[in-house]
């Protein structure tokens, strides 16, 4: 049931720590996946008009019927007293709360401008709070540029929900991370199936499932990224499943072989429940691993995914990593698939970016995994890029999605491949 790890992994690897300049989105980015997750909840973005553009612009095409998120645009003249953007956006929340009854959760979201920053998101928080109980709650966590990178904003989110959950004495296992929920269902049914339960999970999909916590619930993550709010669940009584991501069919069989030693399944049903899937799973990764194979891959640090992805592509898919950058690497998370990742790479954590373009363009990967600032410019020098922001966007978890996960980097080797051939 347990992965191999290769005879010298990561795992005690040295880690080259860059903390200059970055290329990464805020967290108000994920508000795009985390409205469509929770469906009664709505984002409130306290911030500038930036914000409402970077909202709109990333949210683009996936605003359909009532959006579930807005910007309230503070301008200079605000500042002229802090109480006045205090009642300003109290008689704001009153007008959407009245108009909008299927709200039960509002989170207001802070942002970078520097009047937002001196607003104190947390006090009106708990003052509109009281004011629209037992109908909403209100909550409050920053998204700002200054203190998040894009996938940060979930866990600043999560992290910000978990005080106030209900308290409970039962033995539960609680899932965290926001998956889309046809992957969320796949998990649960295999969980189900090694007569694992009951399962809840963070975020829940209305307010009325929302979990509770305590010191028998033992938790699972299903994102890398979610270092905060591991901390807010620690500190509230629960206790930490540690595994390695569940990408890929070794990731989903560890992922999962680690909650069954939890919850004491058997080896037999384990197989039983996981064989199917299992070469499933094989299966769909194999067609695009004749594409892999032997491609090297260098990952800029965006996502946090990329350490559990560097693991993957290498250890499935036959890549080899040649740098694998993160934005931070949190150890009780990132351990596991560390310890499995096999020796070579450059293992980074946080970003100089000119230093490491200079190194991707020495390194000339096949693939270069990166933002969306830099994949042009580095196509443009001839390297073939994936956008970091596609692998957070797509379902990519457990079993089912382990070929289009794979797929996902075999299709820009493919067209680069495809481009060559109409060239020459
Ligand atoms: Fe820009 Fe900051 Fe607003 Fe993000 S939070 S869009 S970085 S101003």
């Amino acid at each position: 049931m347990t992965a191999m790890p290769p005879a010298r992994g990561c795992g005690n690897a040295p880690v080259l720590k860059e903390r200059g300049q970055r290329e990464v989105f805020c967290g108000l980015t994920g508000i795009i996946w985390l409205h469509r997750k929770m469906q009664d909840a709505f984002f409130l973005v306290v911030g500038s008009r930036t914000c409402a553009h970077l909202l709109q612009s990333a949210a683009g095409v996936m605003i359909f019927a009532e959006p579930r998120f807005a910007t309230a645009i503070l301008e200079e003249t605000d500042l002229a007293g802090l109480a006045d953007a205090q009642d300003e956006l109290d008689r704001e929340v009153a007008r959407l709360l009245s108009r909008r009854p299927d709200i039960r959760q509002l989170f207001l979201v802070g942002s970078c401008p520097s009047e937002v920053i001196k607003l104190d998101l947390g006090k009106a928080a708990e003052r509109l709070s009281a004011r629209h109980a037992p109908h909403v709650r209100v909550l409050n966590y920053s998204g700002s540029g200054i203190e998040t990178t894009f996938t940060e904003g979930e866990d600043a989110c999560l992290a910000a929900m978990v005080p106030a959950l209900p308290k409970t004495q039962a033995r539960e296992l609680l899932l965290v991370g926001a998956l889309p929920d046809v992957v969320e269902d796949q998990a649960l049914a295999l969980l189900d199936g090694l007569g694992i339960g009951p399962v809840r999970c963070l975020p829940a999909r209305r307010a009325d499932d929302i979990p509770a916590i305590g010191p028998e619930t033992v938790f699972a993550l299903t994102q890398p990224f979610l270092g905060e709010t591991h901390a807010a669940l620690i500190r509230h009584g629960a206790r930490h499943i540690a595994a390695p991501m569940p990408f890929g069919e070794e990731g989903t069989t560890a992922w999962l072989a680690a909650i069954a030693r939890e919850f004491g399944v058997d080896a037999e049903r384990f197989e039983a429940v996981t064989a199917a899937p299992r070469a499933r799973a094989r299966k769909a990764v194999e067609a695009a691993t004749r594409t892999l194979s032997g491609k090297r891959i260098f990952f800029f640090p965006d996502s946090q995914l990329e350490i559990p992805l560097a693991r993957f592509l290498t250890r499935e898919c036959g890549m080899e990593a040649v740098e694998v950058g993160q934005p931070f690497i949190h150890s009780e998370i990132a351990g596991p698939d560390l310890a499995l990742l096999p020796e070579g790479p450059v293992i980074s954590e946080g970003q100089d970016v000119d230093r490491q373009i200079d190194r991707a363009r020495e390194a000339r990967a096949d693939l270069t995994v990166c933002g969306l600032g830099l994949a042009n410019p580095l196509e443009a020098e001839g390297l073939t890029t994936k956008w970091a922001i596609e692998l957070v966007f797509t379902p990519v978890h457990f079993y089912e999605q382990a070929g289009d996960l794979a797929e996902l980097f075999a299709r820009p080797l493919r067209r680069r491949a495809a481009l060559k051939l109409e060239a020459a």
